[in-house]
């Protein structure tokens, strides 16, 4: 029990290993979702004390913004809360309180916390708490007893954890089971619990958005693991996708990382590194040790597969002296390994090997299979390399052993599905399937002699190449149609966004997926006008939310969403970009007509203050604005996401200019090879060196230019 929440963390924060670009995926897979845990948890159990659940939702969202201060702040809070606060607010404040902990590396108090949480859930004999300490125990087991032990706790925990637990528990209860099924090279059972997940992410309390990002990053290093990184990439942008306005730093950097791990294994090293450097800087900025300490890992990662093995050892060395500092095992255990291999290719083999030696150790003690395939494949290359032929043998036999067993317990599986198969109407079509741009495909896949084939060709075939690519291709199969499955009743759900009733930002994005085509038809001369896409943003917004509550603030957003319903055209599509954001796409436009909609736009808020009650609101927007295809440039060059970018820069500096007003970009005056990458990063500097010409169009005037003391309500 002791050091089961330190485990936690730190398995969690375990993620990437081995320099040919595969990682290390189970421990990524639950890493957010255990930060989720920790937020999850609080609130939802004990609704009694609204003022000061309030308070702690305050606190919560400012620590996902800074840590630090969130965890000076929350300390403060408990220390004052009133005596007679009830008990589950103290559990909730104890639960949260571990995390910021353990985020700022202060595991030693977060343990404690985390101890003196169990001892008041016991106390209090609070069923939900306890249940989410069993949930946890999982990870004690898997350190004491591996796996399979973790597994068979979790099975036993089903039945009381589904008929009786909140959502949140259900839902870290489900993170769990998967990340242990993934770890057993299970992935079919793992899938089947994330979608359980996204399924149960909608209703939670609160920080859906979160889980929901969470559990595709975790589909994401499922994919990994199936060695499909095209599709995992995909997932990571969906992840994004979600959370993009919203993001907090640590959700960011976890993402981050798992891009990174992604690109490395498309072979985008340069991109990749860039996503870890990037990754380690927002964690020094926010003072989050762990993740320094991971970030630190993945470079050296990186430095090894560019073969830079100085800078990986300096790397990997960094990462091991934080992890120590954070006594975080399991940190250390993997940096050592990058070490070794670091040594390695430095020539100095028998240090190498050792290092890696001893790490493979701790990860064959936790049984964690594909990890261990990954490193031994490493080392045997080390020891090739090296000359160390007897060593690179030996392991080269064991990996082999070990990639049997793993294929061996999927096989049976894989055959019997496949049996089923054939008794089933479609037969035809999955042989056909299954034939296509299968590895086997040469293999008479109608008769049922495939077993014997298969293993035939797997004692023929060194390292079992081709069945291991059967393998993968069946599961990746049945992954992708549950993942359509599901993909489609997403979409059904979330084409519009529930408060205003407009589009949302994914039916955009899926509108766009389909740009290649429209250009084609551009280009032949279907049309001429390029579209026009209007970013608009509230202007003060977060004051009219403060002012007079967040309520009336969706009023104000339901409210403007009817005014720019009313002025756009029948062809132009309106949605809500983001929190306060909203996005016209407006088709076809030639400049003057898209002037003219801005102008109408700007109008159509800031003229008459809205009305609510005995309110009176004056509200204005800011935008930006830019065509696409943008001033004839290809759209391979500037496709819409990066104009959006332009747009979104010119917005900016309406808001630095006063607000109220539009910014358009006309056309460029330099070739674009000079000006797209200038105005994407810094459109002012842009506009000073005449790369562009802009168009201002300016809101109604206000009667008041500090609008917000007038009508407050007494
Ligand atoms: P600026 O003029 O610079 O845009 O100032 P601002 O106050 O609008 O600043 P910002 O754009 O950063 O503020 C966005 C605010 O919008 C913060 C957030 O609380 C609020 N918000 C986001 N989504 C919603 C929502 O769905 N409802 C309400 N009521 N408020 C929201
Ligand atoms: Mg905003
Ligand atoms: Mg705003």
């Amino acid at each position: 029990m002791k050091f089961r929440v330190q485990l936690v963390i730190q398995q969690s924060a375990l993620p990437k290993r081995v320099s040919n670009g595969v990682k290390h995926y189970f421990l990524l897979q639950i890493r957010s979702l255990v930060f989720i845990f920790f937020t999850l948890f609080a609130a939802q159990a004990f609704a009694d004390d609204k003022a000061i659940l309030a308070q702690l939702d305050v606190i919560q969202s400012l620590s996902d913004r800074d840590n630090d201060e969130g965890l000076r702040q929350l300390i403060a809070f408990n220390k004052n809360l009133p005596a007679d606060a009830s008990p589950s607010i103290r559990l909730s404040i104890l639960n949260i309180l571990s995390g910021l902990y353990f985020d700022a590396g202060k595991s030693k108090q977060g343990l404690e916390t985390v101890q003196e949480f169990e001892r008041l859930a016991r106390q209090l004999k609070d069923k939900e708490a306890l249940l989410a300490i069993e949930v946890f125990e999982a990870y004690d087991i898997f350190e004491k007893s591996g796996n399979d032990a973790a597994l068979t706790h979790l099975k036993k925990l089903r039945a009381k954890v589904l008929s009786s637990a909140s959502v949140s528990v259900q839902f870290r209860y489900r993170a769990t089971l998967a990340a242990f099924y993934s770890n057993a090279v299970d992935s079919g059972k793992a899938i089947q619990e994330y979608f359980e997940m996204l399924k149960l992410a909608e209703q939670l309390p609160r920080r859906q958005l979160q889980a929901r990002m969470g559990v595709w990053e975790a589909i994401s290093g499922l994919y990994m693991q199936l060695k499909d990184p095209v599709k995992a990439l995909a997932a990571t942008t969906e992840a994004l996708s979600i959370a993009s306005d919203s993001i907090t730093p640590k959700a960011f950097i976890e993402l981050t990382l798992q891009r990174g791990a992604v690109l490395s294994s498309l072979k985008r090293n340069e991109e990749a590194l860039k996503e870890y450097e990037n990754a380690l800087r927002v964690a020094k900025e926010q003072k989050l040790p762990y993740f320094v300490a991971q970030s630190l890992f993945s470079i050296a990662d990186q430095y090894l597969i560019k073969k830079d093995f100085k800078r990986a050892e300096e790397m990997a060395r960094a990462s091991i002296e934080q992890s120590q500092a954070l006594e975080d095992d399991w940190g250390v255990t993997q940096a050592k390994i990058n070490l070794g291999f670091a040594m390695g290719g430095q020539g100095k083999i028998k240090q190498g090997a050792e290092l890696v030696n001893e790490s493979l150790a701790k990860y064959k003690k936790a049984n964690a299979k594909s990890d261990i395939e990954l490193i031994l494949d490493e080392l045997s290359r080390m020891y090739e390399n090296a000359g160390w032929y007897k060593e690179a043998l030996a392991t080269v036999r064991e990996q082999q052993k070990l990639s049997d067993e793993i294929f061996q317990s999927d096989r049976a599986k894989t055959v019997a599905t496949l049996q089923e198969q054939f008794d089933a109407e479609n037969r035809k079509k999955q042989i056909e399937l299954l034939a296509k741009d299968n590895a086997l495909k040469d293999a008479d896949i109608r008769n049922h002699q495939l077993r014997q084939q298969v293993t035939l060709l797997a004692s023929l075939v060194a390292g079992l190449a081709g069945c291991f690519i059967y393998m993968l291709y069946r599961r990746s199969k049945r992954l992708n149609q549950e993942l359509q499955e599901v993909n489609s009743q997403l979409e059904f759900h979330a084409v519009r966004d529930p408060l205003t009733g407009l589009y949302n930002r994914r039916s955009f994005i899926a509108l766009m997926s389909t740009r290649g085509r429209i250009e084609v038809e551009r280009r032949e001369g279907a049309y001429a006008n390029p579209d026009c896409m209007i970013l608009l943003d509230i202007d003060h917004f977060k004051h009219i939310n403060d002012t007079w509550g967040h309520a009336v603030g969706d009023i104000v957003l339901k409210e403007i969403a009817t005014r720019l319903r009313n002025v756009v055209r029948d062809d132009d599509m309106l949605m809500r970009w983001g929190g306060e954001e909203f996005l016209i796409f407006s088709p076809k436009s030639n400049p003057e007509q898209i002037t003219s909609l801005v102008d109408r736009v700007l109008r159509t808020v800031g003229e008459n203050a809205f009305v609510h009650g005995d309110l009176s609101i004056p509200v204005t927007v800011t935008a930006g604005f830019i065509s696409v295809p943008f001033s004839d440039v290809p759209e391979d060059v500037c496709d819409w996401e990066r104009a959006l970018q332009i747009a979104d820069m010119a917005l900016y500096l309406g808001k630095t200019h006063g607000r109220n007003r539009a910014y358009g970009l006309a056309k460029l005056l330099v070739p674009h090879e000079d000006a797209i990458p200038t105005l994407t990063h810094d459109l002012a500097a842009g506009i000073k060196q005449n790369m562009v010409e802009v168009i201002e169009v300016l809101g109604p005037p206000q009667a008041h230019t500090h609008t917000f003391n007038l009508t407050h309500p007494s």
